[in-house]
């Protein structure tokens, strides 16, 4: 199974993208997390990208093709995948499609999970994420502690996650990324889910339209 999973910021993506692929076993990637490995590793891609990531505004699409190619012509992809974060624009999109009929595959679904953008900002300021896992947690629900949940790994505030880039991240959202889900639905791939609800009730509403 081969499947994307499209959303704002704090919509909860990722989350989601985790336990589904999980389920399915089939191979999880976000961009997202590479990009910050390769920051916090201080890489070549790293330091071409720490600016662009810090300030929430899109890498180019060169390096991001680049790395979602070796990652589809790995084994890894074999079995199916789910991404998370990619395609983030129109170009990408097509050039993604491209590149898997390439090597004849095709994508099977495409999951647009929509949350209303008062909740987003309110959900992105509370975000922690996991330095070890990478999940990530709401200090809402009570993990001030600074420890994750999942792993006992340490839990931190993404650079991006702060109120002056969310409202930029939100508006390269709407403007870039919000337009697939019509390149999508054209396609008739596309699967609206209402995000709003415990983690579990939006795990369950996914399930049962896969
Ligand atoms: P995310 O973890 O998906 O919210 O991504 C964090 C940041 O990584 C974004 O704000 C971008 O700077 C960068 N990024 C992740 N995926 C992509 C992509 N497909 N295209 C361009 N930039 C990306």
């Amino acid at each position: 199974m081969r499947i994307i999973m499209l959303g704002a910021p704090g919509a909860g993506k990722g989350t989601q993208a985790k336990k589904i692929s999980e389920k399915f076993n089939i191979q999880y990637i976000s961009t997202g997390d590479i990009l910050r490995r390769e920051i916090e590793q201080e890489t070549e891609l790293g330091l071409k990208a720490k600016s662009f990531v810090e300030s929430g505004k899109l890498v180019t699409d060169e390096l991001v093709i680049e790395i979602i190619k070796n990652f589809i012509q790995g084994d890894s992809a074999e079995k199916g995948f789910l991404m998370d974060g990619f395609p983030r624009n129109l170009v990408q999109a097509k050039k993604f499609t491209e590149m898997l009929e390439e090597i004849g595959m095709k994508l099977d679904h495409v999951i647009n999970i929509a949350v209303d953008s008062s909740e987003i900002t309110d959900r992105l300021s509370k975000r922690r994420t996991c330095r070890k896992c990478h999940r990530a947690t709401s200090i809402a629900i009570g993990n001030n502690g600074g420890i994750c949940p999942e792993c006992g790994g340490e839990l931190f505030k993404r650079k991006d996650d702060t109120e002056e880039v969310i409202m930029h991240r939100l508006e390269v959202y709407e403007k870039e990324t919000r337009p697939l889900t019509e390149y999508y639905n054209e396609s008739g791939i596309l699967i609206n889910i209402e995000g709003s609800g415990t983690e579990e009730e939006v795990t369950e509403k996914i399930l049962k339209d896969l």
